[in-house]
């Protein structure tokens, strides 16, 4: 297996082109624009819509789609290299039509939806000129999906949806859903759910309210109730039952690309501390003579590259393999350490800014309780690191003795034997 830690010389002008262009031009719309997803924003969509247009004649529009769906068909570490860049912004992904649910659902839709599907949902979705919501989460809990109740039930050439889903995120603005919902009761715990379209103006479909985090008095996190709901026979995507093979195909991806953004982010809070400790003097001397200050900036730039290096590895390992099930471990791994990193180099950014850093004039409160996000959305740390290490010990097996095979005793015992005529020892 060889190891190339270079870029292409082309691609390495198209990410200074992206770095130069998110900074000049994305990174405002921040300061200035409500949510990246509402799409019926005049404001936002006329300051929105020509930076995308710039994006997609510099051909960097949805990169992670193939080029039959109007992407570049960039694989993982390209899409890595790019999405550290994006990860600054939050914009960013919705400027280059990358921007999560929408990119996981398209790739959904483009795998399962019926050509008609595709023409009313997949191509305005691609051209984001309509955004998608993906409703799994239950009020009851999250981060175990047998527990999940809402049922989805055939009447006639109808399917009726009834129940209840929590942190539908971005429902509000959504045209659809794409749905978790028990089809199968009696079988199997993971051929239970089958996944569904909703159209978002189905009668029935109702937001009871719109969840926020943090101090948001109202945010983007549709507790949603499914009343009644009919939507037709081939709304269903995929077979009956295969939920979790259809939620499948965005999470792998959907994970992979929260962590390189996440390394711009970090990165961000990462520029502000370094900046911070040569700036300001206490005691005679500016931040950055501190040993303490010092670690502090050692121990970040240690753990953020190591992280990175994780990340492009596992992307790598994606394009090599093609195949998100023989990745799974390495993704586990990566969706486990992205909230820890993130935290641990934002508080000491946090910390050094002082009584500064802890209000809402620096990023850095906000990133705290987005790292705390990353630890829970697309399923709790917890569970990743059960599936990572689960997977880690399929490769292992018990010793077959009373004590390990690594016990001393033993080992010298077979080494004095393996050695006795060459060397006199005692056995
Ligand atoms: C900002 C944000 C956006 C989200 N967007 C969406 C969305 O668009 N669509 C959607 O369907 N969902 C979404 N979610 C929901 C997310 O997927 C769930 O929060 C997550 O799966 C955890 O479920 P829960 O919140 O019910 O926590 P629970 O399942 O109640 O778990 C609570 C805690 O228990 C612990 N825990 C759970 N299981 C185990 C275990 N096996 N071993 C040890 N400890 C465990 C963990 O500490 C965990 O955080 C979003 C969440 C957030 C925060």
């Amino acid at each position: 297996m060889s190891w190339d830690f270079e870029t292409e010389p082309e691609f390495q002008r198209q990410l200074e082109w992206i770095e130069q262009f998110v900074r000049a031009e994305v990174e405002p719309l921040d300061y200035v624009l409500e949510s990246p997803y509402d799409v019926r924003d005049e404001k936002r969509n006329k300051l929105v819509r020509p930076l995308q247009a710039e994006v997609r004649k510099r051909k960097l529009w949805a990169c992670h789609l193939e080029p039959e769906l109007g992407g570049q068909g960039y694989g993982q570490v390209k899409l890595a290299l790019m999405n550290e860049i994006l990860g600054r912004s939050r914009f960013a992904p919705t400027v280059f039509g990358c921007q999560a649910p929408d990119s996981g659902n398209a790739e959904i839709l483009a795998k399962y939806g019926t050509p008609e599907q595709k023409k009313r949902f997949l191509q305005p979705l691609l051209d984001n000129e309509i955004v998608s919501c993906f409703s799994m989460t239950e009020p009851q809990g999250g981060a175990d999906p047998k527990v999940f109740a809402t049922r989805a039930e055939p009447h006639g050439d109808d399917w009726v949806i009834n129940g209840e889903k929590w942190f539908s995120s971005n429902a509000r603005w959504a045209s659809f859903m794409i749905t978790m919902a028990v089809t199968d009761p009696d079988a199997a715990p993971y051929r239970k759910l089958s996944a569904f379209i909703v159209p978002a103006d189905a009668p029935g479909v109702n937001i009871v309210r719109n969840v926020g985090v943090g101090d948001e008095p109202e945010g983007s996190h549709a507790y949603m109730r499914y009343q009644d709901v009919r939507i037709p026979k081939d709304h269903l995507l995929g077979n009956r039952g295969d939920g979790f093979v259809v939620a499948q195909t965005r999470l792998g991806g959907g994970r992979i690309h929260h962590a390189m953004r996440t390394i711009g982010q970090v990165r961000r809070a990462f520029d502000l501390m370094c900046e911070r400790a040569l700036s300001r003097n206490t005691q005679g001397s500016v931040l950055a003579d501190k040993q303490m200050v010092q670690e502090k900036i050692a121990d970040s730039w240690i753990e953020i590259e190591q992280f990175r290096l994780l990340v492009l590895r596992t992307a790598w390992r994606i394009d090599r393999y093609k195949d998100y099930l023989k990745v799974r471990k390495d993704i586990s791994a990566v969706k486990a350490q992205m909230p820890k990193v993130f935290h641990d180099v934002v508080v000491r950014a946090l910390q050094i800014h002082g009584s500064l850093g802890v209000t809402p004039e620096m990023p850095f409160v906000d990133q705290v309780l987005e790292s705390f996000v990353m630890g829970l959305a697309d399923g709790p740390t917890e569970v990743h690191k059960i599936t990572l290490a689960r997977q880690i010990l399929r490769d292992y097996k018990p010793a077959a003795g009373l004590f390990p095979t690594g016990h001393i005793p033993a080992l010298r015992a077979a080494a004095i034997r393996k050695f006795a005529d060459r060397i006199e020892l005692e056995v």
